[in-house]
């Protein structure tokens, strides 16, 4: 089965027709890279993804079902998204912040598991529960931004341009976490503007261009194709 089938996705602002017909499969246990400029329509996929957005037209199957319309079943239908910029509650600490990750979910023993799984990806955060989450530095705020999403338990994780703002060191690190988590199945869908990264570790990479598709293909395949590094990986 499936985690994603995507077809012919839409997604307009008023007149702008930011998604135009994109159509893609996210298998399970897969680990899907989709990059692209500014302004493509990364975001936009992942906010649709996640019932956020209104889809303008298109048919999303969820793990073999139609995707829900609202945010919170489809958290509950085993997606969670790692927003853009972490969008942490920043006056909440780190606990609650956790705590809210897990809002949806009535299992205590299983809320603490996965309270310790993230403490094993990312020990910092255990000696950091009560600190205020908007003053923890950029590479803790992305570990807490990923555990929140964690804490839902998905089966599929999208990931909206993590590495944004991490120093080249922490994007290693994290481009390892996300290798981690997917090793312990749970499939990933990933969008970077940092392009080479992502298509390093992606089993599989489309690049958007304009709303649209432009190629795809298995991910390191994509890193090295001379006229994708022309394009889009600067170089
Ligand atoms: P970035 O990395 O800059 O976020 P992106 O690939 O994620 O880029 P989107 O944010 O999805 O791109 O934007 C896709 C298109 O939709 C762009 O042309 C953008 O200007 C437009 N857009 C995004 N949000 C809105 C909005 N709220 N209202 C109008 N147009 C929007």
């Amino acid at each position: 089965m499936n985690a994603l089938d995507v077809e012919n996705l839409n997604v307009h602002y008023g007149a702008v027709h930011a998604v135009q017909g994109v159509s893609f499969a996210v298998a399970e246990g897969e680990l899907v890279a989709i990059v692209g400029s500014n302004g493509a329509g990364k975001s936009t996929i992942m906010w649709a993804l996640s019932g956020v957005k209104e889809r303008s037209g298109g048919a999303v199957q969820l793990f073999g079902s139609p995707l829900p319309s609202r945010p919170h079943d489809v958290v509950a239908r085993g997606l969670a998204l790692v927003p853009e910029r972490r969008r942490l509650f920043s006056d909440l600490s780190v606990e609650e912040n956790l705590v809210m990750g897990a809002y949806l979910r009535g299992d205590d023993e299983g809320t603490r598991q996965d309270r310790e799984r993230c403490f094993q990806l990312f020990p910092v955060l255990k000696q950091r529960l009560s600190q205020r989450s908007g003053t923890l530095s950029g590479g803790e705020q992305q570990m807490l931004a990923i555990s929140r999403a964690l804490m839902s338990r998905p089966r599929l994780l999208l990931l909206d341009e993590p590495s944004l703002g991490l120093a080249p060191i922490l994007v290693d690190a994290l481009m390892d976490t996300i290798l981690r988590i997917r090793s312990e199945g749970v499939t990933v869908l990933l969008v970077e503007q940092n392009a080479a990264r992502a298509l390093e570790i992606a089993d599989r990479g489309y690049i958007l261009d304009a709303g649209r598709f432009v190629k795809s293909g298995p991910g390191p395949e994509l890193a090295e194709d001379p006229e994708i590094r022309r394009a889009y990986l600067g170089g």
